[in-house]
């Protein structure tokens, strides 16, 4: 009799593991058990239903940038299913990729619904079994070398016997969640959320809604936490990019600061503070005639630019000939370091994760095998895994259920 294995969650590492696993390892008896009515759920609405499945890495200087938590890890498991093995799987899959200046990659078709369908087609010929409506409530392994037994919180389904366990359940905002896997003496890392954007109540801000500035750096102010890229005035406060990585980047200790602190803005990053004062200077010696207002920084519109003047008590009628230092100071800093209090964290739902999970000392960072369990196997976003927007978190996802795949095959 073929082993039989169990995978908790059909979502994008329960089910790209599951297809893997059964194609390497066909005499094997893969059974996904999944607590929603439909697998695949969160997948379908990724990337605004189109799914930015990984990325080109073109942009990315360095896995640290990217990964907030996990860094480490990731690195060795890309030497074994990178990103270009990715693509490479998806193409052979017949699922076309088109990857945009940013470096973020979708199907062609600009369909997560051809995700969804190019992995639970798979599973099906290759005969995965899939049950919908089966919430694990509890995993139990009583000995190193017995199996291990999965009841369900609907005690009407019967508990089902396995002889490896792949945990792939997701992020979860509540330490209850882990429960099945604290009870088994397994280590959390306690989750808060990432990837969020900021409510900031400056005086006129929100006027601005709507407003993209397309390159900006984020700093929180005293921390060593910084992102860059696009940034969104919305009606609450700030979003883009440039926000949701820096909520990232800074995820805990947002969380300890009960959403509370100062996001410095660059609105002009490729210009230091020397050549925007330059700039300014050049404005009040070329443009003496014009109004401030009407001559905004490359970028910039001018009711942004408006806003910002009268920030610093500079009236949208008042020439460059009237400037004097102090106010091309002010301006220089308003462009550089611009400085708004965070009263707290978005409500809306954005592209949300987890931060934290299972902790990862607990896992072997060759096979992601629980080293306290054997046979027991955690993968995606369920770890102290976790990545900004542009693909990253699949990408996680993809190499972490690949990598368990092989691990189980080759055990
Ligand atoms: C709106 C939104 C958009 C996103 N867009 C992107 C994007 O474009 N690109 C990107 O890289 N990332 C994106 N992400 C993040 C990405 O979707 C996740 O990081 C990724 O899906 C994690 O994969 P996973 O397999 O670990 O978990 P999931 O895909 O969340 O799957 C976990 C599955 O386990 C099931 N489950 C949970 N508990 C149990 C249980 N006890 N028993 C049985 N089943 C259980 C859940 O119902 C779920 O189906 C987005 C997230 C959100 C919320």
């Amino acid at each position: 009799m073929g082993k039989r294995i169990a995978i908790v969650g059909a979502g994008a590492a329960g089910c790209f593991c599951a297809l893997n696993l059964k194609r390497l390892h066909p005499e094997c008896h893969v059974s996904v058990y999944e607590s929603g009515t439909k697998a695949l759920a969160k997948v379908a609405i990724t990337g605004g239903g189109r799914c930015n499945l990984t990325n080109s890495w073109e942009n990315v200087k360095s896995l640290g940038q990217v990964y907030p938590r996990g860094e480490k890890l990731l690195k060795k498991l890309f030497k074994q299913f990178s990103p270009e093995d990715t693509r490479k799987w998806w193409e052979k899959e017949g699922v076309r990729l088109i990857s945009q200046p940013d470096g973020c990659i979708f199907p062609q078709s600009q369909d997560a619904m051809q995700i969804v369908n190019t992995l639970l087609t798979g599973m099906r010929l290759a005969n995965v079994e899939l049950h919908l409506s089966h919430r694990v409530k509890s995993i139990s392994h009583p000995s190193a070398d017995s199996s291990y037994t999965l009841t369900f919180s609907d005690e009407s389904k019967k508990n089902i016997e396995a002889d490896v366990v792949i945990v792939t359940t997701g992020g979860s905002p509540k330490i209850a969640g882990f429960t099945p896997y604290t009870d088994l003496g397994i280590e959390v890392t306690p989750p808060v959320p990432s990837l969020f954007t900021f409510c900031i109540d400056t005086p006129g801000l929100k006027d601005l809604q709507g407003i993209v500035v397309e390159h900006t750096t984020t700093i929180l102010t005293g921390t060593k936490y910084k992102a860059e890229g696009p940034l969104l005035i919305t009606h609450w406060g700030m979003s883009g990019p440039a926000i949701l990585k820096l909520s990232s980047q800074g995820a805990r200790w947002l969380a300890e600061h009960d959403y509370k602190g100062e996001v410095m803005v660059n609105w002009l990053p490729d210009l230091s503070q020397d050549e925007v004062r330059a700039t300014l200077e050049q404005h009040k010696a070329t443009d003496n005639g014009k109004m401030v207002a009407n001559t905004p920084p490359d970028g910039l519109t001018k009711r942004h630019w408006t806003y910002m003047l009268s920030r610093i008590g500079i009236a949208e009628n008042k020439r460059w000939s009237d400037v004097g230092k102090k106010e091309l100071n002010k301006m220089t800093e308003m462009l550089s370091a611009d400085c708004h209090a965070i009263t707290g964290k978005g409500q809306y739902k954005e592209e949300f994760v987890t931060c934290g999970g299972i902790s990862l000392g607990e896992l072997d960072s060759n096979t992601l095998e629980c080293k306290k369990h054997p046979n027991l196997y955690f993968a995606g976003e369920i770890t102290d895994v976790d990545g900004v927007t542009g693909g990253f978190n699949l990408q996680a996802a993809w190499t972490m259920g690949m990598v368990i795949a092989r691990a189980v095959r080759n055990k």
